[in-house]
């Protein structure tokens, strides 16, 4: 069993075919007539334009406009006036075209894979790919024909680029396997768009796999079995067909609403941490977004960001949800997410320190500028402001005076917002679960953030694993204050959303169900399973459950019930 990067989910049973690469092998040239050079040097260009943009065109029928816009991105690059300009004049010096490009391109590779960024790492692997398909050209060489590839066939190749995805009949290639690349990568974001199952960054793939052999690529679990058995082929045919079974079964909830058994209808909306994973939201038909956390825009940088870089990332994910709820977060950091332009100091226990809420009241020029930025962004949407890690009254007052103040600052500029702005409390510490009543008075709305809640009640980090036995939210402690939070919400007449993990656990819907939140906020690729675990309960159901789980003394008592009546 070789192991590798669960790129793409799903598992393909089928023969292999190795993607052999061609030696682009040159011997440099001196050119007399640079003017020839520099013609079959543009000739090249225009060649590579022109077949890249036919296969653009065949990846937007079989993967999609947003997919079919990576090869597009190479045609620019290709045309991009620096690197074809270094081309030229390299040329003028009586170098060949061949290398010529080989000495700019490989240039333009080493200095983007320098920057430690995932971004800038693509772009190196997309000059590579470009640099591929010029020197293929210039030498005459014909690429692989992927696309004669018969059905049930396996790729295997040192990486699989956006041009040949670009060949890539669906139909026929069930699995896809790479000795490089990662989650993030071009070919493993292909490989998810034309739902093929993919491992990637198998070591030595193409010198331990032969052309011909067996294989099966479990793209969920990052597995490739080479040769399989009898039975293994088996176990693995059934392991495909019900996921296979579950996908479909799931695209029926695409687009409808989410309602229980008996009717009763539910937000169900997602969490994310930057305003391009609003568009991954919307693809994956969440309803909203009951969870932006705004970390992001301060991390990995050397200052703090200003009001108006913040309003740009509030603003475009308000635009991408149009008129659907967006939920803003205010900075939440300290505890383990460390941000070292802050300055913070080392504390004994950081995550009973100086963090998030407590942290912004005590630093209110960076706090209000935050909140001017996500007031002015509610010109734009559904906006709504969320505190984190409220513990007591004080804050909640204090962090509302400042939504005022900040409102009267932008009323005097002229500057537009939503005067009705909802400001909402994550419920996420013991405090505020246990005064939850006096919250509610003065809250818009609750969203419970069971992954601190359960942490903050238990007094257990989840980190710990000597502690993890506690770290649960089926303990009957962490349960009743869940139930103890949305019956004060509901009494004070005001929403209340979930949005930690538990949200997405099908053994707790049944008891939120019964407890009566309003708004599931989980990530995206879950939406669809939780919609429909919510189709599968009706109130009277949910309400049998839940009398039971709530008077059980023990997490196990309560996961051995749950988990019983869910198979
Ligand atoms: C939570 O605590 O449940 C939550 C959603 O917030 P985060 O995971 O960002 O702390
Ligand atoms: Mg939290």
């Amino acid at each position: 069993m070789l192991k590798g990067i669960a790129a793409s989910e799903g598992i393909g049973i089928g023969k292999v075919m190795i993607i052999e690469e061609h030696s682009l092998d040159y011997t440099p040239r001196t050119i007399a007539d640079t003017d020839a050079e520099i013609k079959r040097y543009q000739n090249a260009i225009e060649d590579f334009c022109k077949e890249t943009m036919e296969q653009a065109d065949a990846l937007k029928k079989t993967a999609g406009k947003k997919e079919a816009e990576i090869l597009e991105g190479h045609i620019q690059m290709a045309k991009d006036p620096m690197m074809d300009g270094e081309v030229s004049t390299l040329i003028k010096q009586n170098k060949c075209a061949e290398e010529a490009v080989d000495l700019t391109y490989s240039k333009y590779m080493e200095m983007f894979a320098q920057i430690p960024d995932e971004m800038m790492k693509q772009r190196a692997a997309d000059i590579k790919d470009i640099k591929t398909a010029l020197l293929s050209i210039l030498l005459g060489i014909n690429n692989i024909k992927i696309s004669d590839a018969p059905a049930g066939t396996i790729i295997v190749a040192t990486e699989v680029t956006p041009s040949m995805t670009a060949s890539i009949n669906k139909d026929h290639i069930v699995g896809i396997i790479t000795e490089t690349g990662s989650q993030t990568s071009h070919s493993a974001i292909l490989a998810r768009a034309l739902e093929i199952p993919a491992v990637l960054s198998v070591e030595k793939a193409t010198a331990t796999i032969s052309s011909g052999e067996n294989v099966i690529v479990d793209g969920s679990k990052g597995i490739v079995i080479v040769g399989p058995s009898g039975n293994e082929v088996v176990e693995y045919t059934n392991k495909r067909d019900a996921f296979l079974r579950d996908k479909r079964e799931l695209e029926n909830y695409r687009g409808k609403p989410t309602r229980s058994a008996d009717g009763t209808e539910y937000e169900l909306f997602c969490n994310i941490g930057t305003p391009k994973d609003a568009t991954k939201a919307m693809a994956a038909d969440g309803e909203g977004v009951g969870l932006f956390r705004t970390e992001f825009l301060f991390m990995d940088r050397t200052s703090l960001p200003t009001e108006d870089e913040q309003f740009e990332a509030y603003k475009q994910a308000a635009l991408i949800l149009k008129e659907k709820g967006l939920i803003i977060r205010t900075l939440d950091i300290g505890g383990d997410k460390e941000i070292p332009y802050l300055g913070l100091t080392k504390e004994e226990n950081p995550f009973m320190g100086f963090r998030a809420i407590r942290y912004c009241l005590k630093h209110r020029d960076m706090f209000k500028s935050q909140i001017k930025a996500i007031l002015r962004a509610s010109a734009y949407g559904d906006v709504r402001i969320m505190f984190p890690l409220i513990t007591a009254v004080e804050e909640l007052r204090k962090g509302k005076a400042l939504v005022e103040e900040a409102k009267a600052d932008l009323r005097a500029s002229g500057i537009a917002f939503n005067e009705d702005i909802p400001v909402g409390v994550m419920m996420e510490t013991a405090a505020a679960g246990v005064i939850a009543d006096l919250l509610a008075k003065e809250a818009d709305f609750f969203s419970i953030g069971t992954n601190d809640l359960t942490g903050y009640t238990m007094a257990a980090d989840r980190g710990n694993s000597d502690v993890a036995y506690l770290y649960s939210p089926f303990q009957p402690s962490v349960l009743r204050m869940i139930e103890s939070i949305i019956k004060n919400g509901r009494a004070n007449n005001i929403p209340v959303g979930m949005c930690g993990e538990a949200a997405a656990d099908p053994k707790m819907i049944p008891l939120l169900i019964s407890m009566g939140l309003t708004e599931f906020s989980v990530s995206a690729p879950s939406v669809l399973k939780v919609r429909k675990n919510i189709a599968k309960w009706t109130k009277e159901e949910a309400d049998k459950v839940t009398e039971k789980v709530m008077n059980m003394a023990t997490e196990a008592e309560v996961l051995e019930y749950l988990n019983s009546i869910l198979s």
